[in-house]
């Protein structure tokens, strides 16, 4: 039965790019096999090769084939990796440019606080790439700081998609107040705080919302303005009134059409 290996018959079929040319012995310790010498499409020819390995097609070429797949997948990877390279090249030197151009309209939130690229970021793109493409980066993801205090570092840095990015920022503007969504502009104003106070300690000194809504203020100024504020009276006026020489509990007792009464009757 072995022996069919060397049927003539084989000679002149095709398995992929072989053609099976000739045959030849191959001792095997106490036995002995056929192999198949067989030509290649491009034009080599191979020697001894085991015709189980050729029909079942695990050897279709001279190795031609491989080759050029090997080339094919490279070129391939090359591709991607290229476009893939160029994305993140865009990311890397836009972020550069916020945190380090002081003309860039938006270096006041970046650069202009104190966030920059860490060393290794900043002085090397490869350094930058190989960090993405080993912590989950895809062309979909866009780059989010984890502390928006802090700067560019890999500990600080995480891909996430345009939707979460979308979210995180709505967050930073809703609030949920007795069970309602509303603006953090709106909550303010229902809570009788300053917005732009507020919007500061959340974008400038990246305290959660419910942090700065509920933190008291404790500048001495803005003590006054939020005692003005419990009053009801506008604190131009109370610190007019201080300035003046009240005393602070009556600066903040006295309404203010009152105020220009006992004035008068002061002079009369
Ligand atoms: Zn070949």
């Amino acid at each position: 039965m072995r022996e069919i290996n060397n049927n003539p018959e084989w000679l002149g079929k095709k398995f992929g790019r072989l053609t099976v040319i000739g045959f030849r012995r191959v001792e095997n310790g106490e036995n002995h096999a056929w192999a198949w010498d067989c030509k290649c499409d491009c034009g080599n020819i191979v020697y001894g090769i085991r015709p189980r390995s050729i029909k079942s097609g695990q050897t279709a070429s001279c190795g031609c084939l491989k080759e050029e797949q090997n080339i094919h997948n490279l070129a391939e990877k090359r591709r991607t990796h290229g476009k893939s390279q160029s994305r993140l090249y865009g990311i890397w030197s836009k972020m550069k440019d916020r945190c380090n151009r002081e003309k860039s309209p938006v270096y006041k939130n970046y650069g202009g606080r104190g966030i920059k690229l860490c060393d290794e970021w900043e002085h090397n793109f490869q350094a930058f790439y190989d960090w993405a493409i080993s912590h989950g980066y895809s062309s979909d993801l866009t780059i989010e700081r984890k502390d928006v205090n802090k700067g560019y570092c890999p500990e600080n840095c995480c891909w996430i998609t345009k939707e979460e990015q979308a979210r995180n920022k709505r967050n930073l503007r809703m609030v949920e107040l007795d069970g309602e969504e509303v603006t953090l502009k709106e909550a303010c104003r229902r809570m009788n705080l300053p917005y732009k106070a507020i919007h500061l300690r959340i974008t400038r000194y990246g305290m959660s919302v419910e942090d700065a809504l509920n933190t008291p203020f404790i500048d001495k100024k803005n003590c006054l303005a939020q005692k003005c504020r419990d009053h009801g009276l506008p604190y131009g006026t109370v610190r007019a009134r201080l300035k003046s020489g009240w005393s602070e509990e009556r600066a903040l007792s006295e309404p203010i059409h009152e105020e220009k009464g006992p004035r008068r009757k002061q002079k009369e």
